[in-house]
């Protein structure tokens, strides 16, 4: 009660990436429901996979119940146990690493360079070479397309392949983001995405696996399935899991999919509009960045985030920003903590300089939904106004 009387007092909350449903895929769900596969197999099920297909140019897709998931079938399909290393970049959410932990294996962390605020190739090759030395060669390489970022994922590729070592991309935050006009999440041996309720589209909770392999995606939804065998008795000789979508929910994501383009246009206008409004304020004296595209990269931009280094905004902090906003009920955050910074991780290898810790000591991520109205953004560009225009 006394939550509800706060919250109706205050201006409704704009958040960093509410979800942003469409009359599609009420539509779909509406249709799984009707048809009554309520399960984790069906044809709505089957179609969202050939959707995501299509839409990423990847031959091969599996639907599951989160990128998370995604992550621990691709390293199982490599084959990852205890004792090998796999090597990921530290500036990411836990969901691409805890898995590591789940085969036995050890997490390697790398640091991030400062253009994409993604994986560092010269770190990647320190971190292989020491490996290389402990007589332990890394079993795979993680590679993250941070707030719908590119990473460097050719040159990441090229050292990949120079030691043999397959790539699993985690393109959870990216989906319809482009290196050189092809998607993130079909460069590595096996990409995988996010329909969190956060992420660009959502099917509340769910994930995919993507690959040029058959058979690969094959094994994938076989162990996806309990590791079943085609026998009506259910033989098991495999240990499996129990991580597919479900059919239900395959049917909002396959309404998100069809104003997935209009949504990356929409979080790419947010993008745009804050970057008008910071350069006016970088006339006045102000430092703040952004997180820019290189060469050959484009964003979907899922979310805005800003990096405020105080010895160049007049002492402004992040937290100064994050603070303001909040006083008119407006959630940003953080970037992600780095994974060598966390207590549960503080004991794992790291490679790097501090690229990392100085995103996450000077970043924001700033309100970014495709759903934002003009009035919300007035109300955010008022809280920002007492910072920087006062
Ligand atoms: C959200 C996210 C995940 C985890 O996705 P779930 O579908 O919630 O399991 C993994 N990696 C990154 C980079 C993410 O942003």
């Amino acid at each position: 009660m006394g939550y509800l009387q706060k919250n109706f007092q205050l201006k409704n909350r704009i958040f960093l990436s509410p979800p942003h449903l469409n009359q599609e895929a009420q539509t779909f769900l509406e249709q799984a429901i009707s048809s009554n596969f309520i399960a984790p197999v069906g044809p709505m099920l089957d179609e969202f996979e050939h959707t995501l297909c299509k839409y990423n140019l990847s031959p091969h897709c599996v639907a599951l119940n989160s990128a998370t998931s995604a992550i621990h079938l691709s390293l199982v399909l490599l084959g990852v146990q205890e004792n090998d290393f796999v090597i990921t970049q530290t500036h990411t959410h836990i969901g691409g690493v805890n898995p590591i932990v789940y085969c036995g294996a050890t997490p390697v962390f790398v640091d991030s360079e400062a253009e994409t605020w993604n994986m560092s190739p010269e770190w990647l090759e320190k971190a292989i070479i020491d490996c290389q030395q402990k007589g332990n060669l890394p079993k795979a390489i993680i590679p993250v397309h941070l707030y719908g970022m590119p990473a460097q994922i050719e040159q990441i590729l090229h050292i990949a392949n120079r030691y043999n070592i397959p790539v699993i991309e985690d393109a959870a935050e990216s989906l319809g983001s482009t290196y050189k006009g092809k998607k993130t999440g079909t460069f590595g041996d096996l990409g995988v995405f996010s329909f969190n309720g956060n992420k660009i589209i959502t099917t509340s909770g769910g994930g995919a696996l993507v690959s040029q392999d058959e058979d690969l995606i094959k094994k994938a939804r076989f162990l996806a399935t309990q590791a079943r065998e085609a026998a009506i008795h259910y033989q098991h000789s495999e240990i499996g899991y129990n991580y597919r979508l479900s059919n239900v929910l395959a049917g909002i994501g396959r309404g998100q999919m069809e104003v997935l383009p209009k949504r990356i246009e929409q979080r790419r206008s947010v993008f745009n509009q804050y970057k008008t409004y910071f350069e006016k304020v970088n006339q006045k004296g102000f430092h703040i960045e952004f997180q820019e595209e290189g060469e050959g990269m484009f964003s979907n931009r899922w979310l805005t985030a800003i990096l405020v280094d105080p010895s160049k905004n007049k002492g402004i902090t992040s937290e100064t920003i994050r603070l303001e906003l909040e006083k008119d009920n407006i959630e940003s955050r953080p970037l992600w903590k780095p994974m060598h910074m966390q207590p549960v991780f503080s004991d794992m290898p790291f490679y790097g300089n501090g690229t990392s810790e100085r995103l996450f000591e000077l970043g924001l991520c700033l309100p970014s939904g495709s759903n934002m109205s003009e009035e919300d953004f007035d109300r955010i560009k008022a809280a920002l106004d007492l910072i920087f225009v006062a």
